[in-house]
């Protein structure tokens, strides 16, 4: 907001990079800063002890084992929230707002975060409860059960969310466009690959962004188109979107996705393992199943997903820019792949040139320059 007063001095495309360059920084700033408070509520649950003293307070309150995990996940979900509203506030709300890309009310903004408390408490709370079971009856294999347990209710997550949880938070309608849908069935024939639905997404309830993705697996398998996209672009930069999430389909990116995160989980498993094993005695756990340690078992999952982060990134980029090159030879010109990048680069206030060490650590999909200047080597050769 206070760069306002200079957009009329300036070069309108360099003020809209120096905007999407600064919103970013804020983003990883707060990104940092989120982790940091985090870290240091783990270093003290840890090392002085905190967790010991809500396992303590729980067992004080009740003899059953099943109530007293309950009730020590509770005050620890419940201060760790509490600890990081404020920053959540001010990433998911405040700072959208400031560079003018939501549109969401701060009523909208508390049901969403109020659905995403309960979603988080339906589904962690018996997670922490299996894997407690699991460590007091099975303590030698507990691991690699939990991680059996981990990876079948991925893939049925995977296969839900689309009906389950996305219309918690977004409505959806089938796309009615018929000159969408018959460009969208011949880009499919030529791929030799069937998407079984285009979604329009209502994301302008929420949002200014545009986005559209390939979501589910098996019979919930489908492309999602935010409105934002289907009103606001050409009939032709939105059939280059689809011929690049109809990429992901027919590369299978979605199975590539779901195994990479499984191979992870287990590794993650086997190390908080070795972790509770080592280090229990040293933090004042009891035994193997003692819930105080469940820090330790997020620290261990923490450190793994901190050195593996820019190798998972590596590879997304590289499935994007598979998908890319698919959609450039499937769609019959170029141009409207370009245009559409750099329509979506101007709407979400992407970084069109990150630094290399950014790019090469925080994103997923290469940079929007990076893309285009692909499209343009690509349109060269043809
Ligand atoms: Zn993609």
């Amino acid at each position: 907001m206070a760069k306002q007063g200079t957009l009329a001095e300036t070069d309108p495309s360099e003020t809209l990079d120096q905007r999407a360059r600064s919103y970013h920084r804020a983003r990883r700033r707060l990104a940092i800063s989120r982790f940091a408070l985090n870290a240091v509520f783990l270093v003290g649950l840890l090392f002085a002890g905190w967790s010991v003293h809500l396992r303590d307070l729980a067992w004080r309150s009740t003899d059953n084992v099943w109530l007293a995990v309950l009730l020590y996940v509770l005050l620890l979900g419940g201060i760790s929230r509490l600890l990081g509203l404020p920053l959540r506030f001010y990433s998911g709300y405040i700072l959208e707002h400031r560079y003018g890309l939501s549109n969401l009310l701060l009523g909208g903004w508390t049901r969403d975060s109020l659905k995403s408390l309960a979603l988080g408490a339906a589904f962690g709370l018996p997670a922490v409860e299996i894997v407690y079971y699991t460590l007091r009856r099975f303590p030698d294999t507990w691991w690699l059960l939990c991680w059996a347990f981990f990876a079948l209710f991925s893939v049925l997550m995977t296969n839900l969310a689309p009906v389950l949880l996305f219309p918690l938070f977004f409505e959806f309608r089938p796309v009615t466009e018929e000159n969408l849908k018959s460009r969208l069935l011949r880009l499919s024939e030529r791929a030799g690959a069937r998407v079984r639905d285009v979604m329009e997404w209502k994301l302008s309830a929420k949002s200014k962004k545009a986005n559209a993705a390939l979501v589910g697996l098996g019979n919930t398998r489908r492309i999602i188109l935010a409105d934002n996209l289907v009103n606001q672009y050409t009939p032709e930069e939105i059939e280059a979107i689809l011929a690049h999430e109809l990429a992901h389909h027919v590369h299978g990116d979605i199975w590539k996705g779901i195994s990479l995160q499984l191979a992870l989980s287990l590794a993650a498993f086997a190390l908080a393992d070795q972790a509770l094993r080592r280090f229990s005695p040293y933090f004042g756990y009891t035994n193997l199943s003692d819930f105080a340690n469940l820090p330790l078992l997020l620290a261990a999952s923490v450190l793994l997903s901190l050195i593996v982060f820019p190798f998972v990134n590596a590879f997304s980029r590289y499935r994007e820019r598979r998908a890319d090159d698919f959609a450039l030879r499937m769609i019959p010109d170029v141009a409207p792949f370009i245009s559409s990048m750099s329509k979506l680069a101007r709407q979400n206030l992407a970084e069109r040139r990150p630094h290399p060490w950014i790019e090469f650590l925080f994103h997923s999909h290469p940079s929007i320059d990076k893309r285009i200047r692909r499209a343009e080597a690509f349109r060269r050769l043809a």
